[in-house]
């Protein structure tokens, strides 16, 4: 099978994993914190707050913004759900704002008709959570703009763009434009710590309520205790928190891993460029992307929906594994038992009918490049 996205693992990764194992920690030991202050240090961002995946780094993010019962947060449908499910966890109410057609990111021009049509009915959302699609950078230049303006939250869910830069030269998680950047480190990600991710922030008061969120609402900080401290043995749970905590196993991994992301970057604009190459006279959209791009996935659309199911069906009886990203969060029926129909974020939808993901990951050879080319275009004549 060739896979759309895998992990790469090799002898380096292996030996951080047993050095661990014969430590004297597997969890809450040197090597979190170590991952963490690397985390910081590669993405430029003063703090970095890693936990057990990005679902969770995407909970504590709204939570530690403050998101409750009767706020609202916005995200895209073009996303996995649990961009959306974040808010949903925090008791809030979701909505999303439709794609642009070129970079199937947020559309700006909507984003800001929505919001001048939520602060006339007084529901303006607290938190913006834009998705850097693929890996392409969402225009944050333009989303800072409007929460100057408006006066909302911003949470990058930067889950596919760990590595990307933004069109000005920042490294996505430098929090240029937002208060808190969320990573992924699942296996199909650029890097990966089997499950994982992390939330980053210039903020201290964020970082420390991120941290707080991750570990059960306890704190051993003298400064923010509530009650009065009765011995050294002392900490305090002032708030309602969670297990997210991330283990030294799969920090050891994650330090490993990100000595390799510029090679793995590399390589994956290597192959979309072949990819790139290959297409150029076919029959098929093939992706815009920035120099910035991570390129976490490679899309492209087809002529039609009857015609995707056609060569997806084709390709997987060849192993390709060729994927959909995404069918529209909206149109799931959890969604649409919330009142999200069909026809509400068209152009979500329509891109939704015809894309079509290739495989691309760092492990990934020529040859099999070509096979995938080779048999896609087959069925494309
Ligand atoms: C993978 C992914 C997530 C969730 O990541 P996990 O680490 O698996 O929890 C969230 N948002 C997007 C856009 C993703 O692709």
């Amino acid at each position: 099978m060739i896979h759309y996205g895998q992990q790469h693992i090799d002898d380096t990764d292996k030996k951080a994993i047993l050095d661990v194992l014969d430590s004297d920690f597997l969890t809450q030991g040197p090597k979190s914190l170590e991952f963490e202050s690397k985390l910081a240090h590669t993405f430029n961002a003063r703090h970095a707050v890693a936990v057990n995946s990005a679902t969770s780094a995407l909970h504590i993010a709204c939570l530690s913004l403050g998101l409750g019962p009767d706020d609202y947060a916005w995200t895209v449908p073009n996303t996995f759900v649990a961009s959306a499910n974040s808010v949903l966890m925090c008791g809030a109410n979701v909505n999303f704002v439709d794609i642009d057609l070129n970079t199937y990111n947020i559309s700006i021009d909507l984003l800001e008709e929505k919001l001048k049509e939520a602060y006339k009915q007084g529901n303006l959302p607290k938190i913006i959570i834009p998705v850097h699609f693929s890996g392409e950078p969402c225009d944050m230049e333009k989303i800072n703009n409007l929460k100057l303006k408006y006066g909302f939250s911003i949470i990058e869910d930067a889950s596919h763009a760990v590595g990307a830069k933004y069109k000005c030269g920042s490294v996505v998680g430098s929090n240029k434009y937002c208060d808190i950047t969320v990573l992924s480190f699942h296996p199909v990600k650029i890097i990966t710590t089997g499950e994982g991710g992390a939330c980053l922030t210039n903020n201290p008061v964020l970082a420390k309520n991120l941290k707080k969120f991750s570990s059960h609402g306890i704190t051993r900080d003298p400064e923010d205790f509530h009650d009065k401290s009765n011995g050294l043995w002392y900490y305090e749970q002032n708030q309602l928190g969670y297990n997210y905590r991330i283990t030294d196993i799969q920090s050891a991994l994650g330090i490993s891993q990100l000595n390799k992301i510029d090679s793995f970057l590399k390589k994956r604009k290597i192959l979309a460029a072949e990819y790139d190459k290959l297409l150029a006279d076919e029959d098929v959209v093939k992706p815009i992307y920035s120099k910035g791009s991570a390129l976490h996935l490679y899309v492209i659309k087809l002529k039609n929906n009857k015609f995707r199911e056609k060569i997806f069906t084709e390709m997987r009886k060849s192993n390709i594994g060729v994927n959909v990203h995404y069918f529209p969060v909206h149109l799931q029926p959890y969604y649409k038992l919330l009142g999200f129909k069909r026809g509400m974020f068209p152009q979500a939808e329509t891109y939704s009918d015809v894309c079509l993901t290739l495989p691309l990951h760092p492990k990934l050879e020529f040859n099999d490049l070509n096979f995938v080319v080779d048999n896609l275009l087959r069925h494309l004549k």
